[in-house]
């Protein structure tokens, strides 16, 4: 679950764990002042889990299993 950064006008910058289909805060969960949300820095997002592979092993795609069948 990704965690977003927001700026309270009282509180100061705080961190909020959301689902990604939750709307963003509006208000601070601390103070219920209005919160403004703040681009993450590059420790972002990262997409782990089934779905997201990096597919960069092109070399071994059929090279052990043609040599059988002629
Ligand atoms: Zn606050």
């Amino acid at each position: 679950m990704p965690i977003y950064e927001y700026k309270c006008s009282k509180c100061g910058p705080f961190e909020q764990k959301q689902s990604m289909k939750d709307d963003p805060l509006t208000h601070c969960p601390t103070c219920d002042g209005p919160v403004q949300r703040l681009i993450s820095r590059s420790v972002g997002i990262v997409f782990k889990g089934p779905g997201f592979y990096i597919n960069d092993s092109k070399s071994d795609s059929s090279h052990s299993k043609d040599t059988s069948a002629s």
